[in-house]
């Protein structure tokens, strides 16, 4: 804590009006109720210099974005005194972008059964999904999403007036042998936009107490259980300890480890890198999806709805070439099929434009009608973001950065997990995640569009269903030690003040390009080798980053330098774990290990074969964890093959084709 006694008086009068402005009333209170939990400020419990504010509740959930949001409306539904922490404003999240959908087996277009559903999920995990948490989540769709209708988000309709719903990739009837379903629930293509405003304003409806633009730090652990969180209220500087006896992570991914992703600028992994600090592991952060349509040069998504609508791939011979890849399902077979298949296209020369390094979306076959009703969003993106009206040209596109399979391992009631000395699964008390920064194992090696806006809200509702059985509102909410959160605010501090000599945005770039260059859509070793080697050098070069603002209220440039922090964390963890995996599965293909690795080899009949042990195949889930100085260690854990229950059998593995 040296470098606190060090920090220039200026700060101490800092800190001394921010209790007084704390002690009167919380300077930023939207929809925040003041009156319950009278905030307590705690001058000396870490610092002179750092004045902590306490609060206690009986539920803390870190996000406000989809799965956040469902979990919260679902405690505070159930009496349960819930802080929701987030540095963005709630419907800034990134959920508000997802455009093409929320995938349910309703039935509106042709007759479809979640048993469909949960089959194309499996196959689509490439058989790296654990079977419970598939079969639940699959299972509750069509009620999540009548509950989303019932709520007031406004789907699109067919002429009877039911919920539309389009095609998808990696939609079957029939087990894959029935053909394309439209299972894929959409309001035009802007269907995050419309979920996320109606869980916000559903959640209105209940007393949830919001601190918006809080940025958490860290977790609060003791005895190995989680007892809360320690934040920093970006608009004065105050640090807030909340203390809870359950807390829910629901932070969102970490795109923005590469240079070229969808997602926003603040998805930078904080929930995975809050859990690494504890000393907990995070799972298979090595599949990374790229979305096959991300606009070339600006990154932002062209939804897969568009080829659900009928647009097609086209490289510079004018060919349809994802009919070669894909015979069956073409341009709708699985994301990662879809994404490999177009780098091909550019490796051998049939790439488009001057470079000849992207390929074309083609749309202006389709009804202008169709375009604006249905496609609405993307006509505009292409025509800011390319220059390009899809009504009379194609629009140039390359595989982006879309989502992470990987994140805190949970089970299918969103309790965090790790593993004892023996490889069991235990749960991590007090501690749950859903959303994108969590890992349940709904998507294995490879997510199904449409299918993660249905993971935030059956696994967000998970968790507040769990909490709720477990525990009662208004139970004592456990103690903290007097300077719990200390080593954060020390982190803080010293980087508040880092006079090194590489600015924040240098260094992100130099990680970003590391990542792009060395784990993208096609790996191979030695590349993923000397990555793995020039991430470590990025990681250790963060001790030299250098802050120029100075100062506690809306300071950008140290958010930014906390978010880095994180990202690196993850970014280590993902280029590790893929330099581990010497197979391809899903999302991850490997030039040096192109077939997939299982305990048999189901190319051949299983009969006469001897089943390998787990330290011989890779139908493992990765356990990452990561120290402060960026070094990875592995460990693994088994799939879940076995459903929830008997209502279905299991899914076994089979040769992945579309
Ligand atoms: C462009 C785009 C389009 C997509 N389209 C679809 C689609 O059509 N269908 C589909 O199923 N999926 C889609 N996806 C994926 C899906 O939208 C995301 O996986 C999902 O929205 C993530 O939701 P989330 O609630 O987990 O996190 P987010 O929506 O990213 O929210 C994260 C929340 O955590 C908070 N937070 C993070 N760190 C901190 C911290 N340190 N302190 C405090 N708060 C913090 C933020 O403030 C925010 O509220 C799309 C993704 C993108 C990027």
């Amino acid at each position: 804590m040296s470098s606190l006694i060090r920090a220039p008086a200026v700060l101490a009068r800092n800190a001394a009006s921010m209790v007084r402005a704390a002690s009167i009333v919380p300077s930023r209170n939207w929809h925040r109720t003041s009156n319950s939990n009278a905030a307590k400020v705690n001058a000396d419990a870490i610092s002179k210099e750092y004045p902590v504010i306490d609060h206690s509740y009986d539920a803390i959930v870190v996000g406000a974005g989809g799965a956040g949001l469902r979990a919260a409306f679902g405690l505070v539904a159930e009496g349960f005194k819930t802080a929701v922490i987030t540095k963005l404003f709630p419907t800034r999240s990134h959920t508000i972008a997802a455009q093409g959908g929320i995938n349910a087996a309703l039935g509106n277009m042709e007759e479809d059964d979640w048993k469909y559903h949960m089959y194309d999920t499996i196959k689509g995990s490439d058989w790296l999904g654990d079977q419970d948490a598939i079969h639940y989540m699959t299972r509750e769709a069509p009620k999540a999403v009548i509950e989303l209708e019932n709520y007031g988000m406004p789907f699109s309709r067919t002429p009877e007036g039911k919920i539309y719903q389009r095609a998808f990739g990696g939609q079957s009837l029939k087990f894959g042998k029935g053909g394309q379903a439209h299972r894929c629930c959409a309001v035009a293509d802007r269907t995050g936009h419309s979920l996320l405003h109606t869980l916000y304003g559903q959640s209105l409806s209940y007393d949830c107490n919001y601190f918006v633009e809080y940025f958490a730090l860290d977790l609060l652990f003791e005895n190995g259980e989680c007892r809360g969180v320690i934040a920093l209220c970006l608009e004065d500087g105050s640090i807030h300890r909340f203390r809870a006896k359950n807390t829910v992570i629901a932070t969102g991914g970490y795109g923005r480890a590469y240079f070229s992703c969808t997602s926003a600028h603040t998805c930078t992994g904080d929930g995975t890198a809050m859990v690494a600090r504890q000393n907990l592991p995070s799972q298979d952060l090595e599949f990374i999806q790229f979305h096959p349509t991300g606009i070339y040069g600006a990154g932002c998504l062209i939804t897969e709805g568009c080829r659900g609508e009928g647009g097609y791939l086209v490289n510079s011979k004018g060919e349809r070439f994802m009919e070669r890849y894909a015979p069956v399902a073409k341009d709708l077979a699985s994301r990662d099929v879809v994404s490999r298949s177009m780098t091909i296209e550019i490796r051998e020369g049939r790439g488009v434009g001057p470079e000849k390094d992207h390929v074309y979306l083609q749309l202006h076959h389709l009804p202008p009608e169709q375009l604006a009703a249905r496609l609405p969003g993307i006509s505009e993106t292409a025509m800011i973001f390319a220059g390009v009206d899809v009504t009379r040209e194609p629009i140039p596109v390359l595989p982006t950065v879309h989502y992470n399979m990987g994140g805190i391992p949970t089970n299918y009631k969103g309790q965090v997990l790790t593993i004892d000395n023996d490889g069991k699964d235990v749960v991590v008390p007090g501690l749950y995640a859903c959303g994108e920064s969590a890992c349940s194992s709904v998507h294995g090696a490879n997510r199904l569009g449409a299918n993660s806006l249905l993971d935030l809200v059956v696994f967000g509702r998970a968790c507040a269903k769990t909490i709720s059985e477990e525990n009662r509102p208004g139970e004592a909410a456990p103690s903290l030690k007097d300077n719990a959160g200390e080593a954060s605010v020390a982190n803080l501090d010293k980087l508040r003040n880092a006079n090194g000599s590489i600015t924040t945005a240098d260094l992100r770039l130099k990680m970003q390009k590391t990542m792009h260059a060395h784990a993208a859509v096609f790996r191979d070793g030695p590349v993923l080798k000397e990555g793995c080697e020039k991430m470590q050098a990025v990681f250790k070069e963060f001790k030299d980053v250098k802050v120029v603002d100075r100062s506690l209220i809306w300071n950008s440039d140290l958010v930014e330098t906390l978010e880095l922090q994180n990202l690196l964390l993850n970014a280590r963890m993902t280029i590790v774990g893929a330099e581990n995996r010497k197979e391809s599965r899903g999302a991850h293909a490997r030039e040096d290990f192109k077939d997939r690795i299982d305990e048999y080899d189901y190319s051949k009949p299983i009969e006469g074969q001897k089943k390998k042990p787990m330290s011989e195949h890779w139908r493992k889930h990765s356990l990452l964890w990561v120290n402060d100085k960026g070094e990875v260690d592995i460990k693994y854990r088994a799939v879940i093959d076995t459903p929830l229950d008997n209502e279905v059998q299991t899914v076994p593995p089979a040769i992945r084709s579309y």
